[in-house]
């Protein structure tokens, strides 16, 4: 079987084009392991807060993936208090900064912080996670903001550049009328926006009598009102939707689903993910719903080390049926 276009990227950055066979979970293991002695080190020499956090602990006892779990979380409210902290490069290699909205009871925004090449990574990711749906010379209208270099309607074209599609940035959506008559005019292919935004499309009048097939697939972002919106998308416009998970904090795609849609296919050259008991922290074994926290394999600018992302998520035990070895993700979908 053909493997998906996320496990031969995986398999290409693992053993950097020169391997031609099978790649086994233990590659992605051995793999990632390697990854995370690296981050921990980059991060402690040159992160004031991790020279602090990880003081007790070494990298000599990380010997297997599950070791982690002795090494401190980072939480949003790290993030807040002490941000510049976390730098591990001069501001003059920052090349994009992203401004949280302030949550609940949070007194600072919380500021994330990107180089050149933490971007490329992302671009790179969303080239081979689109690649499982786009096809060249598809039409793809992004429903996000794309002004500001690095921003995600950004990231995304530049991404389709590489399959030979086109991005066309929209924004979100002001006028659903005017909307849909752009993707008429355009003869757009694809769309990729959050659920809300998709459905108001849907449901206006002149949405209910876009021709079925006209759009091919829609990508949701969000898994706020994901079930019922996925439902209503193919009941009514007849297309494939797929869902991208991610945040900010993952810079900021961690995964796509497949045509047979059971969970994500993870992003794991760059995140090393766990599935944690919110309470005690504790790690949750597979197909069981817990908290989800990552740690960034590749990440120059801000590395992240078992941040705590605080969304419900649990790993799918099950072979997916498009036969890849990557490890598959459900998230707890949001009403
Ligand atoms: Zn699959």
């Amino acid at each position: 079987m053909d493997k998906t276009p996320l496990e031969s990227w995986i398999a290409a950055k693992i053993f950097r084009d020169t391997f031609a066979g099978e790649l086994s979970p233990a590659d992605v293991k051995r793999y990632q392991l390697e990854k995370l002695r690296d981050t921990i080190e980059y991060a402690r020499a040159r992160s004031p807060f991790y020279r602090r956090d990880l003081s007790e602990v070494t990298t000599k006892s990380l010997s297997r993936l599950e070791d982690l779990q002795q090494f401190p979380f980072t939480t949003p409210g790290d993030l807040e208090r002490r941000g510049p902290e976390f730098l591990c490069v001069s501001q003059s290699e920052i090349e994009r900064v992203v401004t949280l909205q302030a949550a609940e009871r949070a007194t600072k925004p919380q500021r994330l912080y990107f180089t050149e090449s933490d971007l490329e990574l992302a671009i790179d990711f969303f080239h081979h996670g689109l690649s499982t749906f786009v096809r060249p010379g598809d039409k793809v209208l992004i429903l996000m903001r794309g002004d500001k270099p690095g921003s995600v309607g950004d990231l995304l074209v530049r991404a389709l550049e590489r399959i030979d599609a086109t991005g066309i940035v929209r924004g979100p959506v002001l006028d659903p009328r005017d909307t849909l008559r752009d993707i008429l005019k355009r003869e757009i292919d694809i769309m990729v926006g959050v659920p809300a935004q998709v459905l108001s499309l849907v449901d206006h009048r002149d949405g209910r009598s876009l021709p079925p097939g006209r759009v091919k697939s829609v990508v949701l972002t969000s898994e706020k009102g994901l079930p019922s919106a996925v439902q209503r998308l193919r009941d009514a416009w007849g297309c494939d939707v797929f869902h991208h998970f991610g945040t900010a904090e993952m810079c900021p795609g961690a995964g796509v689903d497949c045509h047979a849609h059971v969970g994500h296919h993870v992003r794991e050259a760059d995140l090393y993910l766990e599935i944690v008991d919110p309470a005690s922290g504790k790690p949750h074994p597979p197909d069981t719903w817990g908290e989800l926290v990552f740690t960034t394999l590749t990440r120059r600018g801000m590395p992240l080390i078992r941040y705590r992302t605080g969304l419900g998520a649990r790993f799918l035990t099950e072979l997916c049926p498009c036969g890849t070895l990557l490890r598959r993700l459900e998230t707890m979908p949001q009403p």
